[in-house]
């Protein structure tokens, strides 16, 4: 290995980023750090509803720029589509994206960050492209803003909710629960401030929307105690509810056909497909059945130890969550920073601890907090609804916005304590 390892970082979302930088912090000069990725800024994707209520064009506020970033932490940052990873030759193959027509090259690395997000199935959901909608990138938080916004959306029924998710699985995984929907906290957070929107606008309310799970029950990861407060709530708030749909079998102009073989009349179709892992990591020694990239709990590959994943690519990430991306990228940081010698932690390095920490918007500044471990076994359950949510939603996007991704240790733990301690 070279002197000064190099670090190859594919993907710089929120991982990815985070990642890059919590590894320059640990492992301080001792490595040499590229990232690739086909665009060169950040989606914020949990702020897409709010900007989509307030009519304002996510692909314009929330794009943020991260190479200035990468660049005064000294940062190698590469626009191209990965194509291939040569686990054995230690080398990924890219195509340069800035101008069409560029040669395919070819980048060798030390270490391997695996950062790439995952595919979301909606091409293979029938009839999504002519009659579906969605929040789960800008382009399509601004295409569902113009049809609520320029009267596409005439007040009919609205239905929220996800296809069936596979989890991947490998004997070489450490042993998780599995969830049959890839991450339910986005559409419990539509549904809700949907609705204060329907209202506002003299559309109605939470009576003209229907969540619906192909679980037993909607955000299972959230834990029964959560989930025992919640599933009344929604009922009471006049929602409509359909558990155990096991999935989309298509999507037409007047609703969706279920897997379960029922069905549901909706004008407006708002869905969250399956996470599927990218077609060229599905073959790949370190992938589990579906593709994800198998880890233990340091985010390392058991078979290529200079193999590393994390954020929603990693198989272990479940919910697809990017808090859960973003504890994994602090342990893995510290794993790699004691490798090469730049840090010496006093005790042994902890594995990831699985915790849900959700915020969401309800509409109206009001917002939810979910903080809850007991998916996993533990025994945190915490939900609190109000203004202080929201305000920490918010803040959480500014302090990300000023820190480019590198959100000082201390930045999650004081949203929980801000949010566990105050009675709102
Ligand atoms: C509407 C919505 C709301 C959400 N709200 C929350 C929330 O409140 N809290 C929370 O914790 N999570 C939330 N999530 C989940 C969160 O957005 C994801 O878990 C998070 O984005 C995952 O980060 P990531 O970096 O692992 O992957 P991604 O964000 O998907 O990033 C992957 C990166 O890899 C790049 N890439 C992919 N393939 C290639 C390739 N072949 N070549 C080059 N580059 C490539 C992409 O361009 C991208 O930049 C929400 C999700 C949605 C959809």
């Amino acid at each position: 290995m070279a002197a000064q390892p190099h670090i190859v970082i594919l993907g710089t979302n929120f991982a990815g980023l985070t990642t890059a930088r919590y590894i320059r912090e640990y492992a301080g000069k001792n490595v040499r750090m590229t990232c690739i990725d086909r665009k060169p800024y950040l989606a914020f994707i949990p702020n897409i509803p709010i900007e989509v209520w307030n009519n304002n064009n996510p692909e314009s506020s929330l794009h943020l720029p991260f190479v200035r970033f990468l660049d005064r932490d000294d940062i190698d940052f590469i626009q191209a589509e990965v194509q291939q990873i040569d686990v054995e030759q230690k080398k990924v193959e890219y195509k340069p994206m800035e101008r069409s027509g560029s040669a395919i090259e070819k980048l060798a690395y030390d270490y391997l960050v695996i950062a790439l997000g995952n595919k979301l199935a909606f091409d293979e959901i029938e009839g999504f492209g002519k009659y579906g909608h969605t929040f789960t990138d800008t382009y399509y938080g601004d295409k569902i803003r113009r049809h609520l916004h320029d009267g596409g959306y005439k007040g009919g029924p609205v239905a929220i909710g996800s296809d069936l998710f596979i989890q991947g699985k490998s004997e070489k995984l450490p042993d998780i629960p599995v969830a049959e929907a890839a991450c339910e906290g986005p559409p419990v957070e539509i549904s809700f401030s949907m609705a204060e929107w329907l209202g506002e606008k003299g559309l109605g309310g939470s009576e003209t929307i229907t969540m619906f799970t192909p679980a037993e029950v909607i955000a299972e990861d959230a834990g029964e105690t959560i989930l025992e407060e919640l599933l009344p709530m929604v009922q009471e708030m006049g929602f409509g509810y359909k558990a155990n749909t096991r999935g989309i079998k298509r999507i037409y102009e007047d609703g969706i056909e279920f897997r379960d073989g029922s069905s549901l009349e909706a004008e407006l179709k708002i869905i969250f497909p399956n996470w599927k892992a990218h077609d060229f990591l599905r073959e790949l020694p370190i992938s589990d059945d579906q593709g994800f990239i198998i880890t233990d709990l340091f985010m390392r590959n058991p078979d290529y130890p200079e193999v590393f994943a994390v954020g929603d690519a990693a198989s272990i990430t479940v919910p697809k969550l990017g808090s859960l991306g973003h504890l994994e990228s602090e342990v893995l940081a510290k794993v790699l920073g004691e490798e090469v010698g730049g840090y010496q932690p006093k005790e042994s390095i902890d594995p990831l601890k699985f915790k849900l920490v959700c915020m969401g918007d309800m509409g109206a500044h009001k917002g939810f907090y979910m903080h809850s471990d007991e998916w996993w076994g533990g025994e945190t359950s915490i939900l609190k609804m109000g203004r202080t949510p929201h305000l920490l939603k918010m803040g959480f996007k500014t302090m990300y916005y000023t820190l480019g991704g590198k959100i000082p240790s201390w930045g999650l733990p004081l949203s929980e304590l801000i949010a566990d301690r105050t009675v709102i």
